[in-house]
């Protein structure tokens, strides 16, 4: 944790002063931090805050591309299952300096690990300083990504913390484009068999059903989730970042996207 920001300066004797490691030092104050877990998720917490208010950092959700980066939680629970801090999900956030003036621009986090720091992060949407990671990314000079997240990571960031269970996008998107593909066989075939009039009034096309409709598939309201449960229903996983034991489902899904 030499990252941090000591609670406070103190004066140190001429000893003391080559000492660099927070657990030599005797401040009392610094002593019960490390030993509170309720007090070092609170230290962790002003940390971030100020990263993002004097830095002017944001903590962007990505799709984690390997399993190099390492999560910065103190009290990292998948690192106190696994014994290392790599991130193995599919997803991660990334408390980020867009700013290009500070040496490490990235500061990887477990999402559920956020979630213990910011236990309501919709706040963080309605602030602004939580985002998709979004846009275009070059990967070779010939290769571009288009950053897309799945309708229900979409609508829990559109509607700050509420979104529809995965399924019913899932469920709508399957229905929606099977009709589509049989109007569209239904209408090519209407043009090229040189059929009299409108489709509507033909005699010789087929009946397509009614498109359906996002109202019939989907409630009304949106409901509260938290955001490791979407990103772990989107991949297909019981926890996000594993700590049902499943850590390596990630490798045999792949993510769905719309
Ligand atoms: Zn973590
Ligand atoms: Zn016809």
């Amino acid at each position: 944790m030499t990252s941090h920001k000591r609670p406070r300066q103190v004066t140190l004797s001429s000893e003391e002063t080559h000492s660099d490691d927070p657990l030599d030092d005797t401040d009392s104050e610094w002593e019960r931090i490390t030993e509170d877990p309720v007090k070092r998720v609170a230290f962790e917490r002003k940390c971030i805050e100020d990263e993002l208010t004097d830095q002017k950092r944001v903590i962007l959700l990505q799709e984690n591309p390997s399993r190099r980066s390492h999560c910065r939680f103190w009290d990292c629970v998948p690192r106190k299952l696994n014994g290392e801090p790599n991130i193995k999900s599919a997803f991660r956030f990334n408390v980020k300096d867009l700013s290009g003036r500070y040496y490490e621009p990235n500061k990887y986090y477990h999402v559920s690990c956020m979630e213990q720091i910011f236990p309501d992060l919709s706040s963080l949407v309605e602030r602004e300083v939580l985002h998709m990671e979004g846009g275009v990314t070059q990967l070779t000079s010939a290769c571009w990504q288009i950053s897309q997240f799945h309708n229900a990571i979409e609508d829990w960031f559109r509607f700050k913390g509420r979104t529809f269970e995965v399924d019913i996008y899932d469920r709508f998107r399957r229905a929606h484009a099977k009709w589509d593909r049989k109007d569209s066989t239904v209408e090519i075939n209407h043009q090229l068999g040189d059929h009299e009039g409108s489709r509507q009034d033909c005699e010789k096309c087929e009946e397509v059903p009614d498109e359906p409709l996002r109202k019939d598939y989907f409630p009304e309201e949106p409901r509260s989730s938290l955001l490791s449960e979407v990103l772990a229903s989107v991949v297909g996983v019981g926890h996000l970042d594993g700590l049902d034991g499943d850590s390596n489902a990630r490798r045999c899904k792949k993510i769905r996207r719309s």
